[in-house]
């Protein structure tokens, strides 16, 4: 497969770069204090292929952890932080690579300037032999770089974003990074990474297509952006998101492989997401899922509103706290789950939490109302 010429660099044994092959990767779902159950996770992912294994930490807790996961595999890790930036320094030197979000560095610590967290989080990498990925995410954008765009123009704040990051670990002398601009459209997905790949070609590229969500349609909406971007040489790792159960997850290394298999072999589908039908996004699930009924849930759902299929409607199911909220935005029916209720919201108005008893019922309000308005 042709591939743009990007630096290759180094995470933990492996390399990510134009120079070798591109690298799949996923994510354990299980929680991360659940040592156990994420080791015989990140497991599972390392027998199916995956280059590269994500977890997410939010708090010391979760880092205590990590050391212990760390003790019982030699699989590449890399880390998923959020808001709480600081805790990079007590998870570094269990994982190889740490992921933060350009859009989460504005909570904390607010008097600092981002320029000074990364300046941190540099330190940190540097000091514990670590890569770093720019990951861009269209639920949590810089705030400050979207209220600048005519219309709240995500995809344009997104490349803002992600090409001021690279400026900024550029001036300071750090190139050991990866970039991602992850979206729940596909066409988005393809948009802001040609526009990326067009503006730092250096660059190593991981794609995604976020809370692309339950197969077969969610292995559909993840060809879409591939097929053009891996097909123009764009793209050095990838991760197929799909909404699984726990023990499954590591059917998205499968997919990943399968879409890069036809790819290379010219086997292009060309699939397209027709807007004036269903589209339902839900979350791939990581360790902040606070309630595992969330992953029925989203496939309850998709059953409930499968005769609502020829409408132009967009439902999005996530899994947590952290990114449901923002996420859920631009849905026209949104759900979020916290340990004992579901957040329904219509648009960007909470309509009320219900428990997951209750919650169907009020989908089908929703959306019957919603049906009811288009005619
Ligand atoms: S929405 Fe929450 S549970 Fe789902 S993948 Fe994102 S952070 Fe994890």
């Amino acid at each position: 497969m042709a591939r743009n010429l990007t630096r290759t660099i180094d995470i933990g044994n492996l390399k990510i770069g134009s120079d070798t092959a591109i690298v799949i990767q996923s994510m354990c779902a299980t929680p991360t204090r659940d040592i156990d159950a994420t080791v015989g996770q990140v497991v599972q992912l390392h027998h199916a292929g995956a280059g590269i294994i994500r977890i997410a930490v939010d708090n010391n807790r979760d880092a205590v952890a990590l050391k212990e996961i760390r003790q019982q595999t030699d699989a590449c890790l890399s880390v998923d932080l959020q808001e709480n930036y600081r805790v990079a320094v007590n998870v570094a030197p269990w994982v190889d690579k740490i992921r933060y979000n350009p859009g989460h560095l504005h909570h904390h610590e607010r008097r600092k300037t981002w320029q000074q967290k990364v300046r941190f989080l540099v330190d940190v990498a540097r000091d514990h032999d670590c890569a770093l990925r720019v990951g861009i995410n269209c639920g949590s954008v810089d705030p400050r770089l979207l209220e600048q765009q005519p219309q709240q123009d995500t995809p344009a704040a997104m490349l803002q974003s992600a090409l001021e990051h690279c400026s900024f670990l550029d001036d300071i002398g750090f190139e050991r990074y990866v970039v991602s601009l992850k979206d729940s459209d596909p066409y988005r997905v393809i948009t802001a990474n040609q526009h990326f790949a067009a503006a730092r070609p250096d660059v190593p590229l991981h794609l995604g297509v976020t809370e692309a969500g339950m197969p077969p349609d969610g292995i559909t909406k993840t060809r879409i952006a591939f097929e053009p971007l891996l097909g123009a040489g764009i793209g050095d790792t990838i991760r197929v998101s799909l909404t699984l159960p726990f023990e499954k997850k590591c059917n998205e290394i499968e997919a990943g492989r399968m879409i890069l298999d036809d790819i290379a072999a010219g086997r292009m589908l060309n699939p397209v997401l027709n807007p004036m039908r269903l589209n339902i996004i839900s979350c791939p699930s990581c360790s902040r899922v606070e309630n595992e009924a969330f992953i029925e849930l989203a496939s309850d759902v998709k059953s409930l509103a499968g005769y609502a299929r020829d409408q132009a409607i967009t439902i999005a199911v996530m899994g947590c706290r952290v990114n449901g909220p923002g996420e859920t935005n631009s849905a026209d029916i949104g759900l979020w789950c916290g340990p004992k209720k579901v957040n329904l919201k219509r648009g960007e108005v909470d309509v009320g939490a219900f428990s997951y008893n209750e919650i169907l019922p009020q989908v089908r309000i929703e959306l019957d109302r919603l049906i009811a308005k288009k005619r």
